[in-house]
């Protein structure tokens, strides 16, 4: 690398220095942050050249494979505050706004689950049945934490037919199965609660450098809180399984 040559500083008399302190902001960061887990996303090597493998048991053909969950706080705030007089298009649904301490360095599609924070979704699934053991189960996108109603289409001209928890159904993380009054490719519609989940989609200070003056008189860099733009998870991703507990486990701490 050639030598850079040094640039006189300019006349700095009578300019006070203001410095940051950067521990105030991690601290906000951890005192007033949401719960929430970050798992680094990486590209899955099955996609050779044009695509990935839609067979691959470490993507599940999305093309994304996600790391070891870190749980830590980030600061969550939606940016779709003010969309009055703003462009405004169908991609840009469920966009927020997250900010983390400095040590977690966020990347392209990193995975940012809200651990305290439940949402509602509804959904239309369809009755499948295991192979090993016969049980019919149907797979929603969220891991389940709990179900409001369900309900199983009878016919066009017949009320829906509700089921009731424990009685005909129970469900374990994703899973739905049933115990009975369903037969396979029946549909059912449900409306359940899940943890709230993020992408991330585009990180506008992935680098926050402060220079602070330490006892002596030098110079110090540090770092301060970084923050990157989300977006619900679906919008980003057309996958069944979102709790991803059929696929490989790819550790990476
Ligand atoms: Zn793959």
């Amino acid at each position: 690398m050639k030598k850079a040559m040094l640039a006189p500083p300019p006349n700095l008399q009578a300019s006070p220095r203001i410095e940051f302190f950067e521990g105030s902001f991690d601290a906000l960061v951890h005192h007033h942050g949401y719960s929430i887990t970050i798992e680094p996303a990486f590209p899955c090597p099955c996609k050779k050249r044009d695509q990935a493998q839609s067979i691959c048991l470490n993507c599940q053909g999305s093309g994304w494979t996600f790391g070891t969950p870190v749980q830590t706080k980030a600061i969550i705030q939606s940016i779709n505050r003010s969309t009055k007089y703003k462009d405004w298009s169908e991609q840009l649904i469920g966009m927020a706004n997250i900010t983390v301490e400095q040590r977690f360095q966020l990347s392209a599609m990193d995975k940012i689950t809200m651990i305290d924070s439940v949402t509602i979704s509804s959904q239309n699934l369809l009755v499948r049945e295991m192979t090993n053991d016969g049980k019919l189960f149907a797979v929603a996108t969220f891991p389940i934490k709990h179900i409001q109603f369900l309900f199983k289409f009878v016919s066009v001209n017949e009320p829906l037919q509700m089921m009731k928890l424990n009685e005909d159904f129970t469900f374990d993380g994703d899973k739905i199965i049933f115990n009975d009054g369903v037969k396979k490719d029946d549909s059912i519609t449900v409306r359940y609660g899940h943890n709230i989940q993020f992408a991330v989609v585009d990180i506008n200070h992935d680098i926050r450098n402060v220079y602070l003056l330490d006892d002596m008189g030098r110079e110090k860099q540090s770092n301060l809180p970084v923050s990157a733009v989300i977006q619900r998870l679906h919008c980003q991703m057309d996958g069944l399984n979102f709790a991803k507990n059929n696929l490989i486990y790819n550790e990476t701490v």
